[in-house]
């Protein structure tokens, strides 16, 4: 956090500099776009081939395969879910919550894409709708599934509790479930986990100390976001500790609730849509 007051003096130029407007760092018209159109229709005759049902204060595991749908749906109540993705065929290839924000913004939605780590950056699933897009931002400057939170995980519990040990953290359900989906000893298991999409979490960040901030979720059971699978992909969600987050998670204070994933295949792939290819960086890193 900033120091308040600071340390030291502002410059003389101090406004003048203050008031230098901002540039966006990652404009994303030149980057390879979703036919969301084409996507959309391609729904029109899917078939459910699969489902989840991922217990409260834990997690599940799920796969899609390259060019089907799924849906994450809220049930029986206000519940976040934190969802980590990886290639389903080398799980070295996951989820870049840091460059997904930088390319979308903070928060995601309809039409944003989820992107690979280094090297292999690519798209590995794109929203095709979101049944929350109507919240935006509020007035705290706080909207739903955010890529600025990691996931809740013991160790920082251990830190701000003094020592405590707490077993379902989201950290914790993501590396049971994929441990159980891959049969991976949790050690190994545990470093294939990622910073995730907070899914139907409200986050923001206070303007007065930038601090990371939650507030009860919006969601309501019904709601639900919505993807495309870009490449093959194996899933996991957990349903959080902190419920609706609240007040708290890293406790069993919360009301939690399930939350159900959907598997759709479409009748035949979007018109035009091809499975993104590696990255065409050539890694040679001037040498
Ligand atoms: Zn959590």
């Amino acid at each position: 956090m900033k120091r308040n007051p600071a340390e030291h003096a502002p410059p003389a130029d101090a406004g003048a500099r203050r008031a230098v407007g901002p540039v966006i760092c990652y404009p994303v018209e030149t980057l390879p776009a979703p036919d969301l159109a084409a996507y959309r229709a391609a729904r029109e005759a899917w078939r459910k081939t699969g489902e989840v049902l991922v217990p409260a204060r834990d997690a599940a595991s799920f796969t899609v395969p390259a060019g089907h749908f799924f849906r994450i749906t809220s049930v029986e109540g206000p519940q976040v879910g934190d969802l980590n993705l990886w290639n389903a065929n080398n799980l070295a290839e996951r989820f870049y919550s840091g460059k997904t924000r930088a390319l979308h913004g903070t928060h995601l939605s309809t039409g944003d894409r989820m992107w690979t780590s280094h090297p292999h950056l690519r798209p590995m699933a794109t929203i095709t709708d979101d049944t929350l897009d109507w919240y935006g931002f509020d007035g705290f400057g706080g909207a739903v599934h955010d890529v600025i939170g990691t996931r809740c995980d013991p160790y920082t519990h251990n830190l701000l509790s003094h020592g405590g040990q707490y077993h379902h953290c989201c950290h914790s359900n993501l590396t049971r479930a994929l441990a159980d989906a891959r049969g991976l000893p949790l050690a190994e298991a545990e470093g294939y986990v990622h910073d995730v999409l907070n899914v139907f979490m409200c986050t923001g960040f206070t303007r007065s100390t930038g601090q990371y901030f939650m507030k009860a979720s919006p969601v309501r059971p019904g709601d639900y976001l919505e993807f495309f699978a870009e490449i093959d992909l194996l899933g996991a969600l957990s349903a959080c500790p902190g419920g609706d987050c609240s007040s708290e998670h890293s406790s069993d204070a919360a009301a939690c609730y399930p939350m159900l994933v959907e598997i759709f295949a479409p009748k035949a792939p979007p018109a035009g849509w091809a499975p993104p290819p590696l990255n065409g960086y050539d890694q040679s890193h001037g040498r």
